[in-house]
């Protein structure tokens, strides 16, 4: 059986720790942590910080990997209760690697290591969760490091490409908006899903480059179409972070000369989830330059109806999820019903996504849904593309 496990454990702030470090309430908040990590150990047990916002726990002696899956559980919650520190209430979380003796490893350099991997694979699946090290995890950390740098380059070289996806108005079937959606084509591995270098972007802190880079080619492209179309830009969380986005998008939207008011940037819950001051500012400063904000992706993770009351959203993006079985037995046919009922009472437009069949696209419309998205009428499709559909 396993005698030891070593815990790599990396914090993560939704406003971010590194702003903070260094500053005087960066360290009362690794403290407050390193007391709050101590109190989750058995005495045998000891924890060390390794310097940033990392820190070790050795957990010995152990019959089994649930003893430290039990351990695991007990550091999230204690984490994630709020910090109050010099009259800030700070949230944060931690992503946790776990290497156990002696399956992985005799000696603790090795542990470390190991654990290191393994914090690496829980960070892909998306952070704040934990990983055990599993054989392979090595290769996988270098693939993913080495789409890291080729990423870096990619943006300035010219294989990033925003393709646009029409959203259609339901009842004529009109063009009244397109989404950006960014493809990679990479030299040997092909066309790369969004959905896997975003999460590398945003780890690697390239996402603000990459968020810039997509909004002012939106906003170059969006000036060639009709004046009624607007573009839609994801926007990701990360990107709240940085106190210059707003000017970012004045920016854009001089630049080409767009109206301000044909951009609509599309924001997840995540924004919303801490009471984060200054995310919910920002929205507002984004706002005011008269950009329209629409709630992707609702009903997904965290989602509960009272996101919907923390912002004036202009447009709700019901989940594919939901979409797909809404002609099933199940719930969702109701949930729309509900948040298009919520939406209309709040002067919102709802956006169903993933439309694949006359048949959803039929029972939205009795439902009341605004628009639609989905294969149905169109994938993303690139530049020129869209532009001959909408100048036709
Ligand atoms: P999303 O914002 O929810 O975008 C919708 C995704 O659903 C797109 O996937 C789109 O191609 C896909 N889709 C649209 N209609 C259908 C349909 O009828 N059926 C099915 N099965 N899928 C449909 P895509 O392009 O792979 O993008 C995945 C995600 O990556 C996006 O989800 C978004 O979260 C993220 N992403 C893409 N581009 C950007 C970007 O420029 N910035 C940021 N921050 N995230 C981006
Ligand atoms: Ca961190
Ligand atoms: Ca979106
Ligand atoms: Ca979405």
């Amino acid at each position: 059986g396993e005698q030891l496990a070593v815990l790599y454990i990396d914090i993560d702030e939704f406003k971010s720790v590194n702003d903070a470090l260094g500053h005087p309430i960066g360290d009362e908040l690794l403290k407050g942590v390193a007391d709050r990590l101590r109190g989750c150990l058995r005495e045998t047990d000891v924890a060390a910080r390794l310097g940033g916002d990392e820190f070790a726990v050795i957990q010995t002696p152990i019959k089994d990997r649930s003893e430290t899956t039990r351990l695991v559980a007990e550091i999230h919650s204690a984490i994630r209760q709020p910090f109050e520190c010099m009259g800030h209430l700070i949230t944060t979380d931690a992503s946790i690697g776990i290497a156990l003796a002696p399956s992985d490893g005799v000696d603790l350099d090795q542990l470390l290591r190991n654990a290191d991997l393994a914090l690496y694979g829980a960070k892909g699946d998306g952070r704040r969760t934990y990983r055990f090290f599993e054989a392979g995890m090595d290769q996988r950390a270098k693939t993913r490091r080495s789409l890291e740098l080729e990423l870096r380059q990619a943006i300035s070289d010219g294989s990033l490409e925003a393709y646009y996806q029409p959203v259609v108005n339901i009842e004529d079937g009109k063009i009244s908006s397109c989404e950006a959606l960014l493809r990679w084509r990479h030299p040997e591995r092909g066309m790369i899903s969004p959905a896997e270098f975003i999460p590398i972007a945003e780890d690697s802190g390239l996402i603000d480059q990459l968020g810039l880079w997509v909004l002012n080619a939106a906003c170059a492209e969006a000036v060639t179409w009709p004046d009624h179309v607007r573009v839609a830009v994801n926007v990701s969380p990360m990107q709240f972070r940085s106190q210059s986005l707003a000017l970012n998008v004045a920016a854009a939207l001089a630049a080409c000369g767009l109206p301000a008011s044909r951009l609509e940037l599309e924001i997840t819950e995540a924004v919303l989830i801490r009471d984060d001051e200054a995310a919910l500012d920002m929205l507002h400063q984004l706002r005011k330059l008269g950009v329209r904000i629409a709630l992707d992706d609702f009903g997904t993770g965290y989602s509960s109806l009272s996101y919907l009351l923390r912002f004036p959203f202009d447009k709700i993006k019901i989940d594919r999820s939901f979409i797909r079985d809404i002609a099933g037995p199940g719930a969702s046919s109701s949930i729309v019903q509900a948040v298009v009922n919520i939406a209309a009472a709040s002067d919102m437009t709802t956006t169903a996504e993933g439309v694949e069949t006359e048949q959803q696209r039929n029972l939205l419309y009795i439902l009341g849904c605004t628009e639609m998205q989905g294969y149905l009428f169109s994938p993303a499709i690139p530049a020129a593309e869209v532009r001959r559909l909408l100048l036709s």
